[in-house]
């Protein structure tokens, strides 16, 4: 039997939805400033649908789009101005950033109440030890995608495929926090195919199209396409959507899965980061 399509986009409509009423029940509305340097093109896209989506749950959003050629100690100046500007509850920097600025020293100089990213080597570190409060939004975005399927996470053989610090890794912990037993994944790993088999769970992070084949999952697994590349002007994930939907249980498409869930998570979130400021300050 084919897999049950997790559509990711009807999930994270129906919590912007509940965001937007939450807020329009707010005297004072959450803040997120938006900081983009350059222009580079897949950036812009997702700086995009990121204010959109923030305009429309009428959440209080600035952008800032510095020029491409901006030292890292302008940038640092501007975001410790939002890390004091009290209308400002979340900040988010677009990676990657040029090569002039170091993007660790700028990831790290975002006050931690206000990482609604959650890439700080503050925010990284309470996930990893099982304290975490504002979680990465894409690691976030799979947790809930896995658990929309009702499948339990627990004692369950979860494999990623990828270890970035933004996207591999924590997801890696989270689901560690659910229980699972975790294999992760990455370009120097020996038979991958041999790995990905034993997944009950099944998460694509590397950013290579068609990575992840038929051959390569296990009956009823549950698939997560991370994976955003573009393939002759469109948009696929890691995962090869078409065949492996005829073994998986459940898989995600691309577009349409962990992408508007990311977005969803970011904005839960920023309204977190302002409960947290809410909180400090009574
Ligand atoms: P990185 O390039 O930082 O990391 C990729 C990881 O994949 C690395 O750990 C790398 O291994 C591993 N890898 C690369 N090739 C292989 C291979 N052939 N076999 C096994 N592992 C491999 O990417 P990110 O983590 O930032 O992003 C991953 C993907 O997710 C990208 O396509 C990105 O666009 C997408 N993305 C999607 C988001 C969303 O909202 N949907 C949000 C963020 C990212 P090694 O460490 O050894 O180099």
């Amino acid at each position: 039997m084919p897999a049950k399509i997790i559509d990711g986009k009807k999930i994270a409509d129906r919590i912007l939805n509940d965001i937007k009423g939450k807020i329009k029940s707010m005297k004072e509305k959450p803040g997120l400033a938006i900081v983009l340097v350059g222009n580079n093109p897949a950036s812009e896209i997702y700086v995009g649908s990121k204010e959109k989506d923030f305009r429309e749950v009428e959440g209080y959003c600035e952008r800032h789009n510095l020029d491409k050629d901006t030292s890292e100690f302008d940038l640092m100046n501007l975001v410790n101005q939002l890390n004091n500007n009290q209308r400002i509850h979340g900040i988010l920097v677009q990676l990657p950033l040029p090569k002039q600025i170091d993007e660790n020293l700028i990831t790290n100089s975002i006050a931690p109440h206000k990482d609604v990213d959650g890439f700080t080597s503050v925010s990284l570190g309470h996930l990893f030890s099982g304290h975490g409060i504002i979680a990465p939004a894409t690691a976030r975005a799979v947790i809930h995608l896995i658990e929309s399927t009702g499948i339990k996470i627990e004692g369950k053989n979860a494999v990623v495929v990828g270890r970035s610090n933004i996207v591999g890794k924590p997801v890696a912990m989270m689901l560690l926090e659910k229980n699972a037993t975790v294999t992760v994944c990455h370009s120097k790993t020996r038979n991958l195919a041999e790995h990905t088999k034993k997944a009950d769970i099944l998460v694509a992070a590397a950013g290579k199209p068609k990575l992840i084949t038929k051959e390569m999952v296990k009956e009823g697994a549950v698939v997560i396409d991370v994976g955003i590349n573009r393939v002759n002007g469109k948009i696929v994930g890691d995962v090869d959507f078409e065949n492996v939907k005829e073994v998986a249980g459940f898989i995600t498409p691309v577009p349409g899965g962990v992408g508007p869930m990311t977005i969803a998570m970011l904005m839960e979130n920023t309204l977190k980061a302002m409960e947290l400021a809410e909180k400090a300050r009574h």
